[in-house]
């Protein structure tokens, strides 16, 4: 009996139940990812997943197994490797939104038709969506009571098994017809671009690397996380989420290595609940697009679809939504985000919150333009936390509280990046400024001209008002709420 083991973003070899059942079962097993050109997420996520691809080959072929590439069309590619390698079951982990969730449906009615047993495994989750649930039976879906409710239920969450074997031989009985290379040709050229070798500096791929990196955030920085998380400047988080992303460990592992550190060590406790609590918030988006598959497109509250956001097709619109993007809108903490993501492919998380917040709201423009925008250019760009992160910001997700996200990024950055350190890094033009100027230019014009920054030639004017703006935004949330 052939058992496929089909991988998506599982990209380890430990904690992986689908391979694992699999392996006990003694079966042959042909290990394969599927690469579809027409289904890829973005452009710097491509870049990682070609590392990611070529990483996890050396860890099979180190294990004494193959991992096949098969390149091209997923609609034909999957049915015709079932049929000539007369594949009797399917192994594959549950994966949420695009493009995982339409290759999911694709396999199910291809393993319908012919007859091949189809099972999916729920390891990507702390717990399955459809064994949790509120009072109600509903899903949840405010996070907190999400939060306290898997807190309730943690004798349902269970680690998962470490790899069975030794060796993947049972992997390598045939090798991979027709597609030789484990880079397929278009990944190959991607990784080769300058800018795709600048993203990837110093940056390390793969399961072993990560779990380095896991460890050396607990004993260096996990402590400092609460009161830190918050600083731009500061490297202060984890820098796991590309990692997460690929599944190179499984936040399932996750959690229970920082319940260990909960129980064992009471100084760290604190610090290890605040970063199980982040983590959570991944485990809740994942929950919501689950049940919510609508939202990858659509607005959670349905009343956002009257909302009048800017036609985004007109010439003016065009240049706006290109000045936020390139990082010159002449809002320091804006341009300094925006021009972060645009040379490292990550951005800081209150920093997503206030381009976002702008975006959206100042400048009205519509949030799944900047959602494409992140998806395109994150390394880290994850279907359900990009989802849940536009809508949570711009108002018309889950958890409704649109006037508290509309976040004035003059008086964010003069809190969290009081001494202008973030902004000098990403806005050196702007770095002779003081830290009272810097967050705001146009109002210190004189200290400007005095240090040789000139405000529409060396440094953008604001393209917009920011309390005009605040305020337009208000008026169509209010009309918004009398025509729905
Ligand atoms: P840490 O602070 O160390 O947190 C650990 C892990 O918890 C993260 O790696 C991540 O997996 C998870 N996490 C933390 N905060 C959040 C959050 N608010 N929502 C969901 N999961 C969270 N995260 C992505 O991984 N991919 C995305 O495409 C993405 N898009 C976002 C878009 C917007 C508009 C916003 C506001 C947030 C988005 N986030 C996204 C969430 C968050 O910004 C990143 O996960 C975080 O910045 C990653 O840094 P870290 O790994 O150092 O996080």
């Amino acid at each position: 009996m052939t058992t496929l083991v089909w991988l998506q973003r599982e990209f380890r070899l430990d904690y992986l139940p689908a391979l694992n059942e699999a392996l006990n079962s003694g079966d042959d097993i042909i290990l394969a990812y599927f690469h579809d050109p027409e289904k890829t997420i973005g452009a710097a996520n491509s870049v990682w997943l070609a590392h990611a691809l070529e990483n996890l080959a050396a860890d099979v072929t180190n294990r004494k197994g193959k991992l096949w590439v098969v390149s091209g069309n997923f609609a034909d590619t999957f049915p015709k490797l079932l049929k000539n390698e007369s594949i009797q079951q399917v192994y594959y982990t549950f994966q949420v939104g695009e493009p995982f969730a339409s290759m999911q449906q694709q396999a199910l009615d291809v393993c319908k038709a012919l007859h091949v047993r189809l099972k999916p495994f729920f390891s990507e989750f702390w717990l399955k969506p459809t064994d949790f649930s509120n009072q109600q039976n509903r899903p949840y879906l405010v996070f907190t009571p999400f939060y306290n409710g898997l807190l309730k239920q943690q004798e349902h969450i269970q680690p998962l098994a470490r790899l069975a074997k030794e060796t993947l031989e049972q992997t390598a009985v045939k090798t991979c017809p027709n597609h030789p290379r484990t880079l397929p040709e278009d990944l190959h050229r991607l990784r080769q671009l300058p800018w795709a070798q600048k993203l990837m500096d110093s940056r390390q791929v793969g399961e072993t690397p990560t779990w380095q990196i896991l460890s050396e955030f607990i004993t260096e920085k996990l402590q400092d996380y609460p009161s830190d998380r918050d600083f731009p400047a500061y490297d202060a988080t984890s820098n796991l989420s590309t990692a997460l992303h690929f599944g190179h460990i499984p936040t399932r592992q996750l959690y229970f290595e920082l319940q260990a550190l909960i129980q064992s060590d009471a100084k760290v406790a604190p610090a290890a609940q605040s970063w199980l609590r982040q983590l959570a918030w991944r485990e809740f988006a994942r929950h919501l697009l689950f049940w919510f598959p609508q939202t990858q497109t659509e607005p959670f509250q349905d009343k956002y679809q009257q909302m009048l956001w800017r036609d985004d097709t007109s010439n003016d619109s065009q240049n706006l939504i290109e000045k936020w993007q390139r990082g010159l809108t002449g809002i320091p903490m804006i341009d300094a985000g925006m021009r972060e993501l645009w040379a490292t492919g990550i951005m800081h998380n209150r920093v997503r919150m206030l381009v976002a917040s702008f975006l959206t709201k100042n400048l009205n423009v519509h949030w799944l333009i900047g959602q494409h925008w992140f998806e395109d250019t994150l390394l880290d760009a994850d279907p359900a936390n990009n989802i849940m992160g536009w809508q949570w910001v711009a108002g018309c997700g889950v958890d409704a509280a649109p006037y508290y996200r509309l976040f004035n990024p003059v008086v964010q950055s003069e809190k969290f990046d009081a001494d202008g350190d973030y902004l000098k890094h990403w806005l050196p033009e702007l770095s002779a400024l003081s830290k009272k100027a810097i967050h705001q230019p146009w109002k210190y014009e004189s200290e400007c001209v005095e240090k040789g920054i000139f405000l529409g030639k060396t440094y953008p004017h604001p393209i917009v008002n920011l309390d005009e703006s605040r305020k337009a935004h208000m008026e169509r949330v209010q009309m918004m709420k009398k025509t729905a």
